[in-house]
């Protein structure tokens, strides 16, 4: 397809996002402000993510390290006065720890304080890499992200997530889940709440971070996500189509 087309395209579907978004912002009494719109641009060309760039998007997530080192650098380079902010939303294998700081400028995927101790040694100076922390709240078991779908798994994870300022170049900002893959969206919202009681308890319990920033919400459920207070919309297919593999 014309790369013309395409772009109309995009610019078609995101309008049809930021649609939605503004209603459910306005449903739940919240500012379209507090709330990032990040186009998740796995499996999408150079091209593709330059045509999403004209249509207005700066913020744009990647799941997978070795793709993401294909594409960012030659978009950062037609970019540099008007840069784009780039999300590493997938699991961070610890060997691929250093090639995740070399491109992303938030990690929200961090799954493991072993994971956090790697990415700290590739870091120095004043270097602050913004992190939030994947949980699992469902309880899938096909899920990363540390386990907190019950008080006991919570209780643990609570004592791992006291040790994150031992490492000093990492930002806690907040918290990142996915919602279980299900037909009726409104299934996805007791994950989405149950993230932000988490978030509500840490900051009461380990008060290092104001654990403001809460990553949920994906093509499927997003609209839910915004009524329950995500700060960050991770949205793919609404905005650039099915994915071809
Ligand atoms: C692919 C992906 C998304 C976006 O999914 P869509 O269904 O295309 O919106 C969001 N978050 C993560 C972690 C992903 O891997």
């Amino acid at each position: 397809m014309a790369i013309e087309r395409r772009e109309e395209e995009i610019r078609e579907r995101l309008g049809q996002v930021e649609e939605n978004i503004a209603v459910a912002c306005a449903r739940a009494g919240r500012d379209r402000e507090e709330v990032t719109l990040i186009a998740i641009s796995k499996t999408r060309s150079v091209e593709e993510i330059e045509a999403a760039y004209r249509c207005g998007l700066r913020d744009f997530g990647e799941n997978r390290v070795d793709e993401a080192l294909g594409k960012v650098p030659e978009l950062n380079e037609r970019h540099s006065e008007d840069p784009i902010r780039w999300h590493m939303v997938g699991h961070v294998q610890r060997r691929k720890a250093e090639d995740a700081i070399a491109f992303a400028n938030i990690i929200h995927s961090l799954d493991s304080i072993r994971l956090a101790r790697r990415l700290e040694r590739f870091l120095s100076g004043d270097d602050r890499l913004p992190i939030l922390l994947e949980l699992n709240v469902s309880g899938e078991s096909s899920k990363y992200g540390f386990e907190a779908s019950d008080d006991d798994s919570l209780a643990a994870f609570i004592e791992e997530a006291r040790q994150m300022p031992d490492f000093p170049h990492l930002d806690v900002q907040g918290l990142m889940t996915m919602a279980p893959l299900v037909e009726d969206l409104e299934l996805a919202r007791p994950t989405f709440q149950r993230l932000r009681q988490v978030r509500d308890r840490l900051r009461e319990v380990l008060p290092y971070s104001d654990w403001s920033q809460l990553s949920m919400g994906m093509t499927n459920d997003y609209k839910v996500a915004v009524e329950e207070g995500a700060t960050m919309l991770r949205v793919g297919r609404a905005i650039f189509g099915e994915r071809e593999y």
